[in-house]
């Protein structure tokens, strides 16, 4: 590899690690005599000790950027070293090292570079090289570029495997006080585009096969989180929003790093919040699977989540009034509220059912974490949580007594 290219590559791969929408999961694609394949499973992930995924080639097609979003280290303002891939790099280098086995995709974002459309038609350059010149049929993550024209999202999402949009700042007050060349109805704009060319793309497969799926994998989004003052309450309703609105696959949170002084933002020396990050994936899975509302987890009067224990733990302490919940009678919606309580085991638990009476002693086989469900449950009338079922007992039996210590990211 050319010195000048590995330099670059260091670079604009360090540039893309503050992005975390890089799921890679959804995509069924076989072999067929050309070169990669991807599947539904999921490209083989591979975790940095950050917790970061790296089975992709992750980078930034540039580095260079006319925004000033002050949270960014790419931005405008900063002194900091700057490169530049050609298409024909991007392209070279990722099926070098798919051909070496390093990994099993890409994932390429990049900063507006001159403006959006000329960004953007870098980026399907790169799409084109690789799909149309390489053969490659491996999975692809691309950043769609705000503001870039439609042609050119339209013509990328044929192309890759999954787009996002990112929204980054959870409300449009804060987009405007710390990204004020970003209007959100400009993020809004090809994040609708997508979700309808998904829509189309569907329907017209059931009756042209040959039609060219479009952002098969679907699009995904990321927010900062603790960049801004919104509350948690902020960051789920909207989540939830997106998920309704735009049919999203995932919303990545990404804890804010510090890299930047501004008074609009939290001190450089604020530790990145990852317990915070991590709770909020926790809500957001109960938006998705467990049937919560938003509302009902937070509202303004108790706007964030506690960190000592997790959303669905403080949805129930706080309403303590459904429980205990018998496990043979409740139905599963019900069940899905009971902390301890899983998808699947409430699928097992009402299986189980059909058959004969659950006793205690089989909670643990269906796969209920029991220590953490006993508080909330009965099964067949017994109860083996604390002789007094309250708010306080249950809250000094759960939350652990050494806290947590918050570890560094990068
Ligand atoms: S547009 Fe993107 S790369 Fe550019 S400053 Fe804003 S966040 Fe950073």
């Amino acid at each position: 590899m050319k010195e000048s290219v590995l330099e670059k590559l260091s670079i604009l791969a360090d540039a893309a690690k503050y992005d975390v929408s890089c799921s890679t999961s959804g995509v069924n694609r076989s072999n067929n005599k050309v070169l990669g394949s991807a599947t539904s499973a999921g490209i083989c992930h591979t975790w940095s000790a950050d917790g970061r995924c790296v089975s992709l080639l992750k980078i930034l097609m540039t580095n260079y950027c006319v925004y000033d979003c002050e949270y960014c280290v790419n931005r405008i303002s900063n002194d900091i070293k700057r490169a530049s891939f050609s298409p024909e790099e991007v392209a070279e280098l990722t099926i070098e090292f798919y051909r070496r086995n390093y990994i099993e995709g890409l994932f390429l974002s990049a900063g507006i570079e001159k403006n959006p459309n000329h960004t953007m038609e870098r980026l399907v350059k790169v799409l084109l090289l690789l799909r149309n010149k390489y053969g490659f049929s491996g999975y692809i993550h691309l950043k769609a570029i705000p503001g870039a024209d439609p042609i050119l999202i339209k013509q990328a999402g044929i192309l890759t495997d999954r787009m996002s949009v990112n929204i980054e700042l959870p409300s449009e007050n804060s987009l405007k006080v710390l990204a004020p060349q970003k209007q959100i109805d400009s993020l809004y704009l090809p994040m609708k585009q997508i979700r309808e060319g998904i829509e189309e793309s569907v329907f017209e497969n059931q009756y042209f096969k040959s039609t060219p799926k479009f952002v098969p994998a679907g699009q995904s989004t990321q927010m900062i989180v603790g960049a801004s003052p919104d509350t948690d309450l902020t960051i789920i309703k909207n989540t939830q929003n997106l998920y309704r609105g735009f049919n999203l696959k995932r919303v990545y949170f990404s804890a804010y790093v510090p890299v930047n002084q501004g008074s609009n933002l939290p001190s450089i020396q604020t530790t990145p919040p990852l317990v915070r990050e991590h709770r909020l994936y926790q809500a957001d899975w109960l938006l998705r699977f467990y049937k919560f509302d938003a509302n009902e987890l937070l509202n303004e009067g108790n706007p964030n989540f506690e960190l000592d224990i997790d959303p669905k733990m403080m949805w129930a302490l706080k309403n303590m009034n459904h429980f205990p919940m018998e496990i043979n009678k409740v139905s599963y919606e019900e069940l899905l509220r009971i902390p301890g309580i899983g998808v699947r085991s409430a699928q097992r638990i009402i299986r189980q059912r059909r058959i004969g009476l659950i006793q205690y002693d089989d909670l643990k086989k269906i796969g209920v974490v029991v220590k953490r469900a006993k508080y909330f449950i009965t099964c067949n009338g017994k109860y083996e949580g604390l002789k007094e079922m309250n708010e306080n007992g249950i809250r000094e039996a759960l939350v652990p007594i050494n806290k947590y210590e918050q570890l560094t990211l990068f």
